[in-house]
């Protein structure tokens, strides 16, 4: 069976914390991303989740927020995608100083030390956040492991978090990024980018491919299902493959 598992093999101890919000900003036209402060005790895996909680003045909102950035560094990353709920424009109006509330860290699809098969990653718009987290960690380990990531999104100023990915691939030769998009035409795209949505043929044209990876693939249950799909079409075992879903979307 696929592994798809939000509090992955046992319930996790979701420990609450308030943290300060340290930097907010409009990261794409439709995301926004804050960095807090990281509780010196809050462990967590690469790929894990919190529960992140506001007060959006009507009472308390909470949604499961993917972490976007490496355990190793001295703060928590989230990306949200704008939607007008009353839990995402309070968390996007929130300035450095406030604070929030995280719960958890919790979650099962995480990067496995014990593994160096290649990874190859498939993401669809703001699923990105844990597949970002798993990237920095094994830059900032110098973890020797070919990253292939395959990053969907509908146009191109929609690909959050480019700068940093593009500098993560630059300086690391085990890190690959390959964008596709979906809703430009595609006279206007320049080649470095493919458009379309990710296929199996595209990703076996570019190399993208290799049957002993292990595939982590997150993003809208639509998007993960299908690639699922694809992925079992052409005979990748499931124990090799990784999702989450972001119920929700
Ligand atoms: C493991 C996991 C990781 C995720 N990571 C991210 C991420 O990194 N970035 C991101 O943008 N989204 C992420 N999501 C999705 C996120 O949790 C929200 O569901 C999504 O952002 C929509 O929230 P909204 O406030 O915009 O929409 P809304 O329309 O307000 O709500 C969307 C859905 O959430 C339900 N809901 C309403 N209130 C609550 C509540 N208090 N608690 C839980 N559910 C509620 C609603 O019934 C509705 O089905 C993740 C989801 C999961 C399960």
């Amino acid at each position: 069976m696929v592994e798809s598992t939000v509090f992955g093999d046992r319930r996790p101890q979701m420990q609450k914390y308030d943290v300060e919000v340290l930097r907010s900003w409009q990261e794409t036209p439709t995301t926004h991303a804050v960095q807090v402060r990281k509780p010196k005790d809050f462990d967590f895996k690469p790929g894990q989740f919190a529960v992140v909680r506001v007060n959006t003045g009507d009472g308390e909102e909470a949604r499961p927020l993917s972490i976007a950035s490496s355990p190793l560094r001295d703060h928590l990353e989230f990306a949200t995608k704008d939607s007008g709920s009353p839990f995402k424009e309070t968390l996007h109006a929130m300035e450095p100083g406030e604070t929030l509330s995280i719960q958890g860290p919790a979650g099962g699809f995480v990067y496995k030390e014990d593994e160096n098969e290649p990874i190859i990653m498939l993401s669809g718009g703001i699923g990105i956040t844990p597949l970002k987290s798993i990237i920095e960690y094994v830059v900032d380990k110098d973890i020797d492991r070919e990253i292939d990531l395959a990053y969907s999104n509908s146009t191109r100023e929609e690909i959050a978090f480019m700068d940093r990915l593009e500098e993560l691939e630059e300086e690391h030769d085990n890190i690959h990024v390959d964008y596709f998009i979906t809703r430009e035409p595609h006279t206007g795209v320049p080649e470095e980018y493919k458009t379309g949505r990710i296929e199996a043929r595209m990703l076996k044209k570019d190399r993208i491919w290799n049957e002993d990876a292990i595939y982590y693939i997150c993003g809208p249950p639509q998007m993960v299902d299908s690639m699922v799909h694809m992925l079992e079409e052409e005979g990748i075992p499931d124990e090799q493959i990784r999702t989450e879903q972001f119920s929700g979307y």
